[in-house]
C-alpha cells in the first residue's frame, strides 16, 4: 500500500557470501512512530539497515518509501527519496565544525523545514557548539549532530544503528530526547538498540532478530524483558 511518510519493507534477504545475514524480514514504520530492532551481536541488524539503505547487496524483497518502490535504486537515490541512515560510530567529519557537518546533510533536491537554526531550536545543547570541531564533542553531542545531519536532508525515514553504544547514561538520555523530537516531527524511525530495557521503554513496536530471522515482534506493553532476552538467544518461536 501507499500512504504518506512510511518505510515499508517486505521479505528482505541479504547475505555475506554463503552466510545468510537476514531473511524474511518485513515491517512497516509509519510517520511519527519508532520501531526498534534488537538482537545479539551478529543477529543481522547492521546488515539489514545497510541493505535497506542500499549500501549492501539485496538478494530479495521490496522496499517502499511513502509508497514509492525504491528497491531498484542505488543508495544515493534512496537517500534522495528520503531514506537516511545514521551508521554505528556516526561518521562525522572530526575536523569540520558542527555547523559544517550539519550543512553537509542538506539535500539539494528536497526542500524541507530543517535548517541549521531549526536543528538548534530542537536540540538546544548544540547551538553553543556551532563552531566547535565535531571531533571535540562528547559521544552524546556527536550523536545529536548525526541525527541533525540526517534531518537536514528532510527525510521520510531515519534508520539509526546502535544508538546508545559507547555513550554515557546521560548522553543516552540526550540522544533519546532528540529522537522523540524527531519522531514527533512526523518522521518514521527505525532504531537498532542492543539495550533491551531501553527498547522496551521507548519503542512503539519492537522486533527481536536472531541469526537473520525475526524471533519476536511485539508492542512494548505486551511483552517482557525476559521474553526479549529469550528471543534474542533464539528461543521462543
Ligand atoms: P552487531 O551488533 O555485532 O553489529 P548485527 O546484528 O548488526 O551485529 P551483522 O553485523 O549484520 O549483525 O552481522 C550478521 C552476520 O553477518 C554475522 O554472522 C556476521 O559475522 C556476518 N557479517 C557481517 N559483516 C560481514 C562481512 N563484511 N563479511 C562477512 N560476514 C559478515
Amino acid at each position: 500500500g501507499g500512504g504518506m511518510s512510511t518505510l515499508d519493507v517486505r521479505d528482505i534477504r541479504a547475505s555475506h557470501g554463503q552466510l545468510v545475514a537476514a531473511q524474511g524480514i518485513s515491517f512497516r514504520v509509519e510517520a511519527g512512530r519508532m520501531l526498534f530492532l534488537a538482537g545479539a551481536n551478529g543477529a543481522g541488524k547492521t546488515t539489514l539497515l545497510r541493505t535497506i539503505a542500499g549500501d549492501h547487496r539485496q538478494d530479495g524483497g521490496t522496499i517502499r518509501l511513502s509508497g514509492v518502490n525504491v528497491t531498484d535504486m542505488p543508495a544515493h537515490m534512496r537517500a534522495r527519496a528520503g531514506l537516511s541512515l545514521v551508521p554505528e560510530g556516526r561518521r562525522l567529519f572530526p575536523q569540520m565544525t558542527v555547523r559544517e557537518n550539519l550543512q553537509l546533510g542538506a539535500s539539494t533536491s528536497r526542500e524541507g523545514p530543517w535548517s541549521v537554526e531549526a536543528i538548534y531550536d530542537a536540540f538546544p545543547n548544540l547551538e553553543k557548539l556551532d563552531r566547535s570541531p565535531a571531533g571535540k564533542l562528547s559521544g552524546g553531542e556527536q550523536q545529536a549532530v548525526a541525527i541533525g545531519r540526517a534531518l537536514m536532508g528532510d527525510p521520510v525515514a531515519i534508520m539509526l544503528d546502535e544508538v546508545s553504544l559507547g555513550l554515557s547514561p546521560a548522553a543516552v538520555e540526550l540522544a533519546y530526547q532528540a529522537l522523540r523530537k524527531v519522531r514527533d516531527a512526523g518522521i518514521a524511525l527505525l532504531v537498532v538498540e542492543q539495550d533491551l530495557t531501553r527498547a522496551l521503554a521507548c519503542a512503539d513496536e519492537l522486533i527481536v532478530m536472531c541469526e537473520g530471522r525475526e524471533m519476536l515482534r511485539s508492542l512494548p506493553g505486551e511483552t517482557t524483558l525476559d521474553a526479549l532476552v529469550s528471543a534474542s538467544l533464539g528461543h521462543g518461536k
